[in-house]
């Protein structure tokens, strides 16, 4: 069992209150913060909804879900991460947010209470050292939807200890999942294959060597993943997957990661997927 025994969460957005439940549901005590209201209430909705899917499936019993519920404080002020052993910030994706909220957290928090941040591209390393707590700092990349995927991607900043590792590779196994240990590098590991891939697909469309339906079909029977990259890309987003391919190109510093010109054509044109209603594919 993980030392752990309180999860603080810093935004309860689409990660952070798929981590909550996640903690929740394992028997651990989640206080999520948000600086907004109105996304604490949204969050505390979806994890109920999810929990009833869950029931429909009868992975739980409807006094799982309340107890689970029971287990989530919900505030505005980062004074409720008091009683938090480790904290996880999954708050909006900009570096300068991310830096205020760190510095707050790392002035407030006792020594011992380990930080942690899911950010999906920014450098471990650099979040740890603007914290006096460098060594007790780790990136813990969860994936989307966080109830359903199984894996989490730990990253190790270049000062982060042996101890931090272990208590927090620990806690992502008493949540059911599976924890990898990845060093610190633009994208980590697992976005590093896969938006290289998608992007690599745009080239292919826009080549004209099959149709989209095509190439989509291609990876699903080909390779068997379960949706096509292009399919992929509509529901990320082609403005995550530019901006993900252009932080690689000038973290690297390498013309391989050259974002396909047909997507930053199709961002500039505001077909960024499903949420705009078009990308590769219209909805
Ligand atoms: P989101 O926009 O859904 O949620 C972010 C939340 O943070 C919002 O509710 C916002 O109100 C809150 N927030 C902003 N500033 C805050 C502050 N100062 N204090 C407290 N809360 C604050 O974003 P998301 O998709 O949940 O992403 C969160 C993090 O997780 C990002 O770093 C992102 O890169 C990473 N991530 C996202 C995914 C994904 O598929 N969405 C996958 C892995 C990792």
């Amino acid at each position: 069992m993980s030392v752990i025994q309180t999860v603080g969460i810093v935004g309860s957005g689409t990660m952070g209150n798929g981590i909550a439940q996640a903690c929740a549901t394992s028997g651990l005590k989640v206080v999520m913060v948000d600086i907004a209201q109105e996304a604490i209430d949204k969050a505390m909705k979806t994890i109920s909804g999810s929990l009833d899917r869950l029931i429909k499936k009868e992975k739980i019993s409807e006094a799982d879900k309340e107890a689970a519920l029971a287990r989530i404080t919900a505030s505005t002020s980062y004074e409720a991460f008091k009683q938090a052993d480790i904290v996880i910030e999954a708050a909006t994706e900009n570096e300068p947010v991310k830096l205020k909220i760190l510095k707050q957290l790392d002035d407030m928090l006792a020594p011992d209470v380990i930080l942690a941040s899911n950010t999906s591209s920014i450098s471990i390393t650099k979040l740890a050292a603007s914290t006096q707590r460098a060594d007790r700092f780790i990136g813990m990349h969860f994936f989307n939807p966080v109830p359903m995927m199984a894996l989490v991607e730990l990253i190790r900043g270049l000062q982060t200890s042996d101890a931090t590792h272990d208590a927090v590779r620990q806690l992502a196994t008493d949540l059911g999942k599976t924890p990898i240990t990845v060093k610190n590098a633009p994208g980590f590991v697992v976005n590093r294959l896969l938006v290289p891939m998608i992007n690599e697909a745009f080239f292919v469309l826009a080549e004209g060597l099959a149709t989209p339906e095509e190439i989509d079909e291609g990876m699903k029977l080909g390779c068997n993943h379960p949706i096509g990259p292009l399919a992929l890309a509509d529901l990320v987003g082609l403005d995550v997957c530019l901006a993900v391919m252009d932080v690689y190109f000038e973290g690297f510093a390498d013309s391989k990661y050259r974002a396909c010109p047909l997507l930053r054509e199709m961002v500039e044109a505001g077909w960024l997927g499903r949420k705009t209603g078009r990308g590769v594919y219209t909805y």
